[in-house]
C-alpha cells in the first residue's frame, strides 16, 4: 500500500538519511512526506495544507511511533532538504492555535515537528489538570510527544528536554480523523464496538470517538505516549482498508442525471409560463395545438399586437 524508501537526502537535523513515505490523502490523491523517525521531523515538498485520509493518517502514525523517539534537540539552524539553504520560520494560524514550520525560501517544501503538524490539525490537545490526576492514578508519566522524554516538573507544561510544549493526544478528534477513507466516514459494523477501549480506571469499555472520561468511574482517558495510540491503529487499520470506494453509476444513468429532465430548461420553463406546453405530465392529452385553440392566447397575442402596433406607429 505505501513505499518506504530510503532517500539520499539528509535529516536536517540529524543527517541521516530520511524515509521516503507515500501516504494516502483524499479522494485518490496521494501525499509524498520525507521522514526523520528519530527526530519525529516531517518534510513536504508542497507547502498547500496536507489532507491525509484516514489511512493515511495511520501509515503515517505507524511509521513515526514504531520507534521510540530518539530524545533529539532540534539543532537552531537547519537547512532545506533539497537546496540545502538555511530555512527561515514561519508562523501558521490554524483554528486550533499558532503552529510554526520552517520553510524553504525557495519554495522547495517545508519542514515541521511531528507534534506540530498534529497539534495544528487539532489531534493533539494541552494537558488538564484532570489528565495529570488520572495519569498519577495510573503510575504514568507524561511523555513528551516530540522527544519521548518522560521527566517534568509535577505542573511542568514544557518538555524539560527538548523545550517543545507537553500536549496529549485529543483522543475523539484523532478516532474521528482516522474514520475517513474514499471521502467517507466509515461505517462501524453493527454489534459490539470494535473500537472500544478498555477503562485504565476500571476496565469498563470505552468508545474513543466519542467518550473523554468513563461514566462508570470518572477515570479521564489519558494518552500521553505514542504507545497508547497503537491499539487504535490496529483496530481502525482493517476496518479502512475493507473500506472500498463508492461504486461509480453507470454511464448512461449518470449522463441522464447530469442532463437532467428536459422540463427543467430555461426555455421549457418560457413556454409553460406562455402557456403553450401543458403544466402536467399528462398533458400530452391536450398538447400544444390544444393549448393554441384555446382562446386566452388569441386575445393575449392580440393585445400584444395591439400595444407593438401603438409603440411602432
Ligand atoms: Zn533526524
Ligand atoms: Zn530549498
Ligand atoms: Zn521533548
Ligand atoms: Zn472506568
Amino acid at each position: 500500500m505505501h513505499t518506504a524508501t530510503a532517500t539520499s537526502a539528509p535529516c536536517p537535523a540529524c543527517q541521516q538519511a530520511l524515509r521516503h513515505l507515500v501516504l494516502e490523502g483524499h479522494y485518490a490523491k496521494s501525499v509524498e512526506v520525507e521522514l526523520c523517525t528519530a527526530c519525529y521531523l516531517v518534510w513536504f515538498d508542497a507547502f498547500e495544507s496536507v489532507r491525509l485520509s484516514g489511512l493515511g493518517w495511520v501509515q503515517l502514525l505507524r511509521a513515526m511511533v514504531l520507534q521510540p523517539a530518539s530524545r533529539a534537540v532540534l539543532p537552531p539552524n537547519m537547512a532545506c532538504v533539497r537546496c540545502r539553504k538555511p530555512l527561515s520560520a514561519v508562523r501558521n494560524q490554524t483554528r486550533f492555535g499558532h503552529t510554526a514550520a520552517l520553510e524553504c525560501e525557495q519554495g522547495h517544501g517545508q519542514l515541521q515537528t511531528f507534534s506540530l503538524l498534529l497539534a495544528e490539525r487539532g489531534l493533539l490537545r494541552q494537558v488538564l489538570p484532570a489528565d495529570r490526576t488520572s495519569l498519577a492514578q495510573e503510575g504514568r508519566a507524561l511523555q513528551c510527544l516530540q522527544c519521548g522524554a518522560g521527566e517534568h516538573a509535577p505542573q511542568a507544561s514544557l518538555c524539560a528536554y527538548c523545550q517543545s510544549p507537553l500536549r496529549m493526544v485529543d483522543v475523539p478528534r484523532l478516532a474521528s480523523a482516522l474514520l475517513v477513507r474514499h471521502g467517507d466516514v466509515l461505517q462501524l459494523p453493527p454489534g459490539a464496538n470494535p473500537l472500544a477501549m478498555a477503562c485504565r480506571g476500571c476496565g469498563h469499555p470505552l468508545d474513543p470517538t466519542t467518550e473523554t472520561s468513563c461514566p462508570r468511574c470518572d477515570h479521564v482517558l489519558v494518552w500521553a505516549d505514542w504507545t497508547s495510540v497503537r491499539p487504535l491503529l490496529d483496530a481502525v487499520e482493517p476496518l479502512l482498508r475493507a473500506q472500498q470506494p463508492r461504486q461509480a453509476k453507470p454511464w448512461g444513468r449518470r449522463l441522464r442525471e447530469q442532463q437532467g429532465d428536459h422540463r427543467a430548461t430555461q426555455f421549457h420553463r418560457w413556454l409553460r409560463h406562455a402557456n403553450l406546453v401543458s403544466r402536467h405530465d399528462d398533458g400530452g392529452q391536450r398538447g400544444l395545438m390544444g393549448r393554441l385553440r384555446d382562446w386566452r392566447n388569441w386575445l393575449g397575442l392580440f393585445v400584444l399586437g395591439l400595444v407593438g402596433w401603438g409603440f411602432f406607429r
